[in-house]
């Protein structure tokens, strides 16, 4: 039946999420909050349900004025999508679909490759985005160390990277995001999905930089990936071009219930403060345990671990723990599958992990 789709339709792989499991499994697969949203959320979400007879606020307005406050930014520089995701496709569009390589020149001096750039190993939607918006993409290896390579990401059109990078947890300092930023001749785009878990954050850069976005999401630092918002932090007219395109697409940025259980999580820092002090230490506790089982982990800044596995080999290591009820993640890529990626659960489901582990090295 593939006659009836277009050309660019047969030419797509589709990015696929990490499995949802039926079965009840210890469920460290796909980086989700290991703990509930604020109850806040709840009650947020509820008193929304009351006016769901009205079209929502097509501004988004007060969930803006909410992310702005707690950044630390105006409201103007805050766009909000649909999860991450869809800020991040509405990013390649706005900024790097069709010819990125003409957009104009930021920094005088520096000299572009006609390329977006972005890590070899890093977020697996990029390359699917980068297809569907036929940008060109130059895929830069990171370094011996795993580490981004922070010098040979310089000098494209774009760039675009997870900071702290997914699947490995390490986070580039904040000098070389900036040196990112500075010599590339066009946007930047700093995916902050899991930054809440590490100490870097290139937020404060907005103001000095026109080229930069960042982006963010409620799904990991705030437990709401079910609810679906992510948002764009980025000079006043990065945003604009962000609400050209989306408007084109569905002019309300989020429905009413997102705008309102998102706005009452933001506000309730004291609980997010407490839950990613929770991770923070879980992760510790997990790494080092793991050391003690003889497995090797990548430096994380984020709510999961890199875990390296030689024998038996990564793959095995996967299904066998599969096997007694744990989900984790494998990439099956030429640097990756060595490695497993570990989402930080609760205590117990480490716990839990740790001992099958011990059963089957
Ligand atoms: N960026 C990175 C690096 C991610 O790992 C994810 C989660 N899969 C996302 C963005 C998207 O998250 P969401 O759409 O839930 O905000």
């Amino acid at each position: 039946m593939k006659e009836f789709w277009s050309k660019k339709a047969k030419s797509l792989t589709p990015y696929t999420a990490g499995e949802q499991p039926k079965e009840r499994l210890v469920k460290l697969n796909t980086n989700e909050n290991a703990y509930p949203p604020s109850p806040a959320v709840a009650a947020a979400v509820s008193q929304a349900a009351g006016r769901l007879r009205l079209y929502p606020d097509p501004d988004a307005s007060r969930l803006c004025e909410a992310i702005a406050e707690y950044h630390g930014v105006r409201p103007q520089q805050v766009f909000c999508a649909n999860g991450s995701d869809e800020a991040l496709a509405l990013c390649f569009s706005a900024f790097f679909q069709n010819g990125a390589e003409e957009a104009g020149s930021w920094f005088p001096g520096v000299s572009a490759s006609r390329r977006v750039k972005t890590p070899d190993v890093g977020y697996s939607f990029y390359p699917v985005w980068a297809e569907l918006f036929d940008v060109p993409l130059e895929m830069v290896p990171l370094k011996e160390d795993y580490s981004v390579d922070a010098e040979k990401m310089c000098g494209g059109s774009g760039a675009v990277f997870a900071n702290p990078n997914a699947p490995t947890g390490i986070a580039l300092p904040l000098s070389g995001v900036e040196e990112i930023i500075r010599e590339t001749n066009g946007v930047t785009v700093v995916d902050e999905a899991y930054a809440a878990f590490g100490n870097v954050t290139a937020i404060p850069l907005v103001d000095r930089y026109p080229n930069l976005a960042v982006v963010r999401t409620f799904s990991k630092s705030h437990s709401l990936a079910g609810l679906r918002v992510g948002y764009v932090i980025a000079d006043e007219n990065l945003t604009a071009a962000l609400r050209t395109v989306k408007d084109s697409f569905n002019s309300y940025p989020l429905d009413a219930l997102a705008q309102a259980g998102a706005a009452a999580a933001i506000r309730d820092v004291e609980y997010c403060r407490e839950v990613t002090g929770k991770i923070i230490e879980t992760r510790a506790y997990t790494a080092d345990k793991l050391q003690k089982l003889g497995v090797a982990v990548l430096p994380s800044s984020a709510n999961f671990l890199f875990a390296r596995f030689d024998s038996p080999s990564a793959e095995d290591v996967f299904a066998a723990l599969r096997k007694r009820g744990v989900l984790v993640r494998w990439f099956s890529g030429k640097r990756t599958r060595d490695f497993l990626r570990i989402t930080i659960g609760t205590r117990e489901e480490m716990d839990t992990l740790l001992s099958a582990l011990e059963d089957i090295l």
